[in-house]
């Protein structure tokens, strides 16, 4: 059976027969995330990365309408769930993100400001067509954090206090003083 996330169409078309399809993708379907999440994932040691990320389910509804009366305005909503693995960064080990989203999107080739609606966020149509693949891979990216944590200090590992640490070294209220120090007696 055809995979409705792979069909290119006009957005159009998509709002006008109300295309609609609720189906589980894997992570692995997304090739610009497991890029992201590999880069990621080098910083831990090989033997600790998790192995059977990519096969996670990606739950997918999504539903093309037309935003407006007038039919100009080509929609998308929808609904989004997956895990994802993710670096903490108090203690870069890796561990399960849940990623949840709801989307509301008008699809516009350029945004001008008449077309913004209330609650609804814009996704710029590149070219005449849109695969639902792409859209939905956007919104996984952008609901990545900036820095993954563990949700609670006790779920982080032996290497959080270490990472604290260094991350006060950065500061090193003498560093500066020593290498003038250094200047003046070389
Ligand atoms: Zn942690």
């Amino acid at each position: 059976m055809a995979n409705p996330l792979l069909d290119r169409a006009l957005p159009e078309e998509l709002a006008e027969c109300g295309q609609a399809f609720e189906l589980q993708g894997k992570i692995e379907d997304f090739r610009r995330l497991i890029e992201i999440t590999e880069a990621d994932l080098k910083s831990v040691a090989e033997h600790r990365r998790p192995r059977e990320w990519r096969a996670a389910a990606v739950n997918i509804r999504l539903g093309f309408t037309w935003a407006d009366a007038r039919r100009e305005i080509p929609a998308l909503e929808g609904e989004i769930s997956t895990t994802i693995v993710a670096v903490c960064q108090r203690c870069l080990e890796p561990f399960d993100l849940p990623l949840e989203m709801t989307l509301k999107m008008l699809l516009l080739k350029s945004a001008d400001a008449t077309t913004v609606q209330a609650g609804f966020e814009i996704w710029e149509v590149k070219g005449e067509t849109v695969r639902p693949l792409d859209i939905v891979e956007d919104a996984l990216i952008m609901a990545l954090p900036l820095s993954a944590v563990h949700e609670s200090r006790d779920l982080c590992g032996p290497l959080a206090e270490k990472v604290a640490d260094d991350n006060k070294e950065t500061v090193r209220p003498f560093a500066e003083l020593r290498s003038q120090m250094n200047k003046l007696n070389g």
